[in-house]
């Protein structure tokens, strides 16, 4: 993969980027993929509303996956508390729920395919290796390549890595427009399968992309970073690369995101047409006037729906939820 560039232009993907879906008419779909690990917060819906008026406004399909690949972080009854709230805000999703916890023969085969075409290679490293070797050179902890040519005597595979290019690969982001990067200096070869068994997220969100046929990502600006390792794992499986969107991330008074990690509040039931309208204009869109519903809603936020008017920003602060709009 020397001299490897490759770079997404918006809106005029070759043909292999639009598959027909379903119908055969439609070349939209889109996709929103909660973890189970607490109720929805404003981040949460921010997301869910910017990803569904986009697939909307394309008379497009609209996924929903449960990200539940990290079993150990999946709280009880969470993933029904977050339907019931995608629900009372007028939702609605093509199909059922994916899971990706039931898919993880198909995360490892795709793993031993990148083995097998030496795209990838077992590491014996732990974390606490890569951040000596860190310390030691002063750098960033990036993989210092310690077992790219093969394991070094006496150590035994503990994650699979993936090799990366040391070339820049440039994104057109639907929304931020151009992103840069270059993977082998700023994230180095990084892990598809992690020391527990389990398929990293950067890989198993890439199969789902691939098997669901998604043509369009819209997210939050925290995973901007993840679209070049996402679009090169497309690249070296032969996948489909959707284009992507990534909207500005909500954080709160003290600058950090909101993340059910950091106890966000989630979001109250009782007024969810004032929530949706928070949402829209977090996302710099005009809010609809004389809507009575959450359905009046959508039907007058999907003509509305302007990307131009999203904020270009990575992260913005939180409204006060309890405000009158
Ligand atoms: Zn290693």
């Amino acid at each position: 993969m020397a001299g490897h560039h490759f770079a997404v232009t918006p809106d005029t993907p070759s043909t292999t980027n639009r598959r027909p879906i379903g119908d055969g008419k439609t070349f939209y779909r889109g996709r929103f993929a909660p973890s189970p690990t607490g109720p929805l917060h404003f981040g949460s819906i921010v997301a869910a509303v910017g990803s569904y008026a986009d697939a909307r406004a394309h008379h497009g399909q609209w996924h929903l996956r449960i990200d539940d690949i990290d079993e150990t972080r999946t709280v009880p009854g969470a993933e029904s508390v977050i339907l019931q709230t995608l629900e009372v805000l007028g939702f609605e999703w093509t199909g059922l729920p994916t899971r990706q916890i039931h898919k993880q023969s198909r995360y490892l085969d795709i793993i031993n395919t990148l083995l097998d075409q030496n795209y990838a290679f077992p590491c014996g490293c732990s974390r606490r290796d890569v951040q000596r070797h860190a310390q030691s050179q002063n750098t960033a902890m990036i993989y210092p390549g310690t077992c790219r040519e093969g394991l070094p005597s006496g150590r035994t595979g503990r994650t699979i890595r993936l090799h990366v290019p040391d070339t820049t690969c440039v994104i057109t982001d639907r929304f931020l427009g151009l992103f840069e990067q270059n993977l082998a200096k700023e994230v180095g070869d990084f892990v598809v399968r992690r020391a527990d068994g389990f398929a990293a997220y950067q890989l198993a969100v890439v199969v789902d992309d691939e098997d669901e046929g998604i043509t369009h990502v819209v997210r939050g600006a925290d995973l901007l970073s993840s679209t070049p390792r996402q679009q090169l794992l497309q690249t070296y499986l032969g996948f489909a690369m959707p284009t992507y969107a990534h909207l500005p991330v909500v954080i709160d008074s003290a600058g950090h995101k909101l993340s059910k990690q950091n106890a966000a509040h989630p979001i109250p039931d009782t007024n969810p047409l004032l929530i949706l309208i928070h949402a829209w204009k977090f996302l710099g869109q005009v809010a609809p006037s004389q809507v009575g519903n959450v359905d009046e809603f959508w039907e007058a936020a999907t003509c509305l729906w302007s990307p131009e008017r999203i904020p270009q920003l990575k992260s913005y602060p939180m409204p006060r939820l309890d405000a009158g709009v």
